[in-house]
């Protein structure tokens, strides 16, 4: 006999609310006060910015760095210093923000997708590689959720085709693959530092320049800002081509570095207790837990865990609000579809009034070019992980699962 469901007027698994705290406290407000004493939030003028990237330099263990003003901009910023242009391909995963793309679109190139490992919900390097064309420039990989992706293939696979890598981190803090940290891997790793991420700073984001050339730093450092090159004392304006200005101001930068001393404690708490969970719901009976990549060190930004419904009596929707009924919230899935059955790629449409680049380009978006990515949305059940999480908060949410999960398990399923 299973217990009886909260749901069904059992008693509840989880029986103290989740951990709670403030990211923002009086470290952040110091920080702030001296920007402003500083009479300018200007990063050139200031001192904020500057510490800040000097700071994420260090953790990161990268030599260059630039500051953005989103996630999107580092993106956008890291495929202009790459110099990715006018119908070129970027191949990228069609489980992401949509912030992985504007930058792609605004850069003319096409967004080509690859599918995705069933369980790490990361790209595929298989599918990556089959997708290359002449065209191709680079592979802009997305470590989703903080897991990393299988960076040794997927280098392997640049290197064999020529191609440039930049990693998408906007999710990714700290986050290692065989004892590397994500974003010093590839040619460029982008940051986003928006209110939702492992850390914030409102708005704001870091691309690292990985060649740890000079040059490949200006070129990055002149994308954010409208091609002025600001370095010391002199500023050349030169316009030699488009850049747009993504610049990180003084008070982004101020609470940056309040928010960086915070980094590794974030990290580590959301690392435990994504493993425990885990380990609390391991093979369980149609529950696939979050698969960490092989020799990966996963950050959670948050935990998604798959159902096998044919192991299983009820719908995604019926677990997840059994789930909810247990004091444990779960949003069935994560974005609705993948990013290429958005209108703008069904209409072939990134611009109004239209249509290039896709007009100049074979590639097409029609249901079913990803379908691993496909069978992830419509099966995925997505918790929420905060650092201030404690272990009780994931003992109870797993045991939660394990008395959803064995209620509705089909008998079969149960005695395997
Ligand atoms: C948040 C996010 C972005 C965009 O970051 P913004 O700072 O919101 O522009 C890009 N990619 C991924 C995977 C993200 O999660």
């Amino acid at each position: 006999m299973s217990e009886l469901l909260a749901v069904h007027g059992g008693e509840k698994a989880k029986t103290v609310p989740y951990g709670d705290g403030q990211r923002f406290g009086l470290e952040e407000a110091r920080e702030l006060l001296e920007a402003l004493e500083q009479g300018t939030l200007f990063y050139h003028f200031g001192s904020k910015v500057k510490q800040f990237l000097s700071d994420f330099n260090e953790i990161y263990g990268v030599k260059y760095s630039v500051a953005t003003s989103s996630g999107t901009a580092s993106i956008h910023v890291a495929l202009g210093a790459a110099g990715i242009s006018v119908g070129d391909e970027v191949i990228t995963s069609p489980i992401t923000d949509q912030g992985t793309l504007v930058g792609i679109l605004y850069q003319n190139a096409v967004p080509v997708f690859a599918d995705l490992d069933p369980h790490t919900y990361n790209m595929d390097p298989a599918s990556v590689e089959a997708r290359i064309t002449s065209k191709t420039k680079a592979i802009l990989v997305v470590h989703l959720a903080g897991n990393p992706c299988d960076m040794d293939a997927i280098m392997a696979i640049a290197k064999k085709h020529n191609l440039l890598v930049i990693e998408d981190c906007a999710q990714a803090y700290l986050t290692k693959y065989k004892g590397r940290l994500c974003g010093t891997i590839g040619d460029y790793g982008c940051f986003s530092t928006n209110d939702f991420k492992h850390i914030s700073t409102g708005d704001g984001g870091m691309v690292t320049v990985n060649s740890g050339k000079e040059e490949d730093f200006y070129r990055t450092h002149a994308f954010a800002d409208k091609n002025y090159q600001r370095f010391g004392d002199t500023v050349h304006k030169d316009l030699q081509v488009l850049a747009p200005n993504y610049r990180m101001t003084e008070l982004q930068g101020a609470v940056g570095i309040a928010q960086l001393k915070k980094l590794q404690w974030i990290c580590e708490q959301r690392n435990r207790y994504g493993s425990l969970l885990t380990e609390g719901i391991s093979g369980l009976p149609g529950v696939y837990p979050h698969r960490v990549t092989a020799d990966g060190e996963c950050s959670y930004w948050f935990y998604m865990l798959r159902l096998n419904l044919d192991e299983l009596t009820c719908t995604r929707e019926q677990f997840c609000e059994a789930l909810a009924a247990e004091g444990v919230p779960a949003q069935a899935g994560y974005i609705a579809r993948p990013v290429y059955m958005q209108p703008l790629f069904q209409k072939r449409q990134a611009y109004l009034n239209s249509h290039f680049p896709f007009d100049e380009s074979e590639q097409t978006y029609e249901q079913g070019i990803c379908p691993v990515a496909e069978e992830i949305l419509e099966t995925a059940v997505r918790l929420a992980v905060k650092e201030f999480y404690t272990e009780q908060d994931a003992r109870e949410t797993a045991a939660a699962i394990r008395k959803v999960a064995l209620h509705y398990a089909k008998q079969e399923a149960k005695t395997q």
